[in-house]
């Protein structure tokens, strides 16, 4: 058997063109900081315009690590390990993150599922051992799973034992909105590069557009299409390429579809979900990865509070007909609205 994980690669990773670091005329007054931290599992990177004492970012690095210790499923002692062992948990972050999963996955058909943590672990994610999985050993965690497990009430959250839960698919969203409501209050603006979750606040100090590219799934150091984003928007990649194992020839992702309890098998090799908010765009480009491009159009279609982009296996691109306007460079299919 031949297995291989890649280290979380960026999804959307960041185009520094244009940026530079000085002002016209060479003044430092207009400062720009970056700090890389590594947190929910993840390299994260900051970039900020004005932060002058440094107070704004050390602000950010702290709410980032909260959100790590209060959402890690593998620390013994995070929030929401105590959750998944316990069945019950008032901590605010959870209770938050839990009843908007619950909206989500009823709005995507139960692609968004975050109740799939015992059947990742089956598969090797998040441990050191990857394998395909005895199916009767899946299936007997079928009972365990399901968003109907999930009992949010009276600020706290249930499950029954043998449910755990599991924030990835949303959590670094989540923190991409915290840090960016802290920067709108404090008036800087930047750029945030958490793993494959891209977040843009306010505008550039030299007024120009942020640029993003779209990684190739077979070679993470290339884009396959870059884009222009004004003021704050959250851009958001799911894909296949970002942690797998291959055995006997077949890829396995990290994303699980929740009717099958097995990784995502389909066309699609990566979605990128432009939304106002972190939170929702990182959620639905979980979902729409599981659904696929037909279905994920179609959602697309009755919502129309997003933008995105599919990359499919034979190397077509389709995107949102609000996206076509700020392609900066890479050939694209527009979808039919
Ligand atoms: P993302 O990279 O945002 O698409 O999230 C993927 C992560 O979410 C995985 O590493 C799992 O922790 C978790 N996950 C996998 N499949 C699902 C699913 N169908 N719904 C919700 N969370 C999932
Ligand atoms: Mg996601």
């Amino acid at each position: 058997m031949r297995q291989r994980i890649l280290p979380l690669l960026l999804a959307v990773a960041l185009f520094l063109t244009g940026c530079n670091l000085l002002p016209e005329g060479g003044s430092p007054a207009r400062e720009v900081s970056e700090s890389s931290i590594w947190a929910m599992d993840t390299q994260m990177d900051l970039r900020l315009y004005g932060d002058t004492e440094g107070a704004v970012m050390a602000e950010l690095i702290t709410v980032l690590n909260r959100l790590d210790k209060t959402l890690s499923a593998t620390s013994a002692d995070s929030a929401l390990t105590a959750l998944n062992e316990s069945g019950r948990t008032e901590d605010a972050d959870i209770v938050y993150l839990a009843a908007n999963a619950r909206t989500v996955s009823a709005q995507t058909g139960g692609a968004l599922d975050i109740t799939l943590l015992p059947v990742s672990r089956l598969w090797g994610f998040g441990t050191d051992s990857h394998t395909v999985p005895d199916p009767a050993e899946l299936e007997a965690l079928r009972d365990k799973v399901g968003m109907d497990k999930l009992s949010v009430s009276d600020g706290a959250v249930s499950i029954p034992a043998g449910t755990m839960l599991d924030f990835g698919a949303l959590a670094k969203g989540y923190a991409a909105d915290l840090c960016r409501a802290r920067m709108e209050e404090a008036g800087i603006s930047g750029i945030l590069a958490l793993g494959g979750n891209i977040q843009t606040v306010g505008t550039k100090p030299d007024g120009s557009d942020w640029i993003i590219g779209i990684q190739d799934p077979d070679n993470t150091g290339r884009y396959l299409l870059s884009f222009k984003l004004t003021g704050s928007k959250a851009a958001v990649a799911s894909g296949d390429y970002q942690r797998y194992f291959i055995q006997d020839d077949v890829r396995y992702c990290h994303i699980l579809d929740p009717e099958t309890l097995s990784p995502v098998q389909g066309s699609l090799r990566s979605v990128t979900v432009v939304a106002d908010q972190g939170l929702l765009a990182d959620s639905l480009s979980t979902a729409l990865f599981v659904l696929g491009r037909e279905a994920g159009i179609e959602l697309w279609r009755q919502r129309g509070d997003f933008e995105a982009v599919w990359i499919e296996a034979d190397g077509t691109r389709w995107i949102t007909p609000g996206l076509k306007d700020r392609v900066v460079e890479g050939y694209y299919q527009v979808i039919e609205p």
